[in-house]
């Protein structure tokens, strides 16, 4: 999977290539697809979310630019994957999931698997964890309408974040930069499509 889906199509921090290597991607699947975890495609979790595939994992998390002292904010639990990537290679992991049963499960799995830099909560992550910001970086991933200005607000000076932004069906994938003067830039990624971001500043349920 590395080889083939990473190294050869533009992943290059050894931090993130390390952790994709760490991380046993089968255990983030149901049992009837783990054959199938190291695909290059997402994959049904329930409740009609996905496991983002292996590629678009990697890309988000080396935008990110992250270090070992970072504290990481994630909106959209998930399967737990994506945090568990990100635990490998930072200080903590913040993250939050709107929907009760995978907060449970993925819960259960990061104490099974031992991912004790990883902090969960239950609520909807577009207004972000305020009393844990400011934060070196956040990922969203779920697609919104736009990016929500209070995660911009919890980063820190320096700070990045990527998230997915769109319509319902696609979404570009957007960087923003909020430099040491707390000016902010934006870069676009490319296409890409998620689920939906459901919340207060994400889509109406
Ligand atoms: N990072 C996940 C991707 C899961 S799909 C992984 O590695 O598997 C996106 C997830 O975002 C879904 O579980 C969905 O329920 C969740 N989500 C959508 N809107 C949300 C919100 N406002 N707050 C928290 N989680 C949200």
């Amino acid at each position: 999977m590395v080889k083939r889906q990473l190294e050869s199509r533009g992943i290059h921090d050894p931090n993130v290539l390390n952790a994709m290597r760490m991380v046993p991607r089968h255990f983030f699947v149901s049992e009837a697809l783990m054959d199938q975890a190291y695909g290059d495609y997402p994959l049904p979790i329930g409740e009609q979310q996905t496991i983002s595939q292996p590629h678009i994992v990697a890309e988000m998390t080396q935008a990110l630019e992250l270090s070992k002292d970072d504290r990481v904010l994630e909106i959209g639990t998930g399967s737990g994957y994506q945090a568990a990537i990100l635990s490998q290679i930072v200080f903590r992991v913040y993250t939050i999931e709107r929907i009760h049963s995978l907060f449970l499960k993925t819960r259960k799995l990061f104490d099974d698997l031992k991912y004790h830099n990883i902090v969960t909560r239950y609520s909807d992550g577009t207004t972000g964890w305020k009393e844990e910001s400011p934060f070196d970086a956040i990922i969203v991933t779920a697609g919104g309408p736009e990016i929500p200005e209070v995660l911009v607000s919890q980063l820190v000076e320096g700070g990045r974040l990527v998230i997915p932004v769109g319509d319902q069906n696609v979404q570009e994938l957007v960087k923003v930069t909020k430099d040491r003067r707390g000016e902010v830039h934006i870069t676009n990624m490319g296409g890409c499509r998620f689920v939906k971001l459901v919340g207060e500043y994400g889509w109406k349920d």
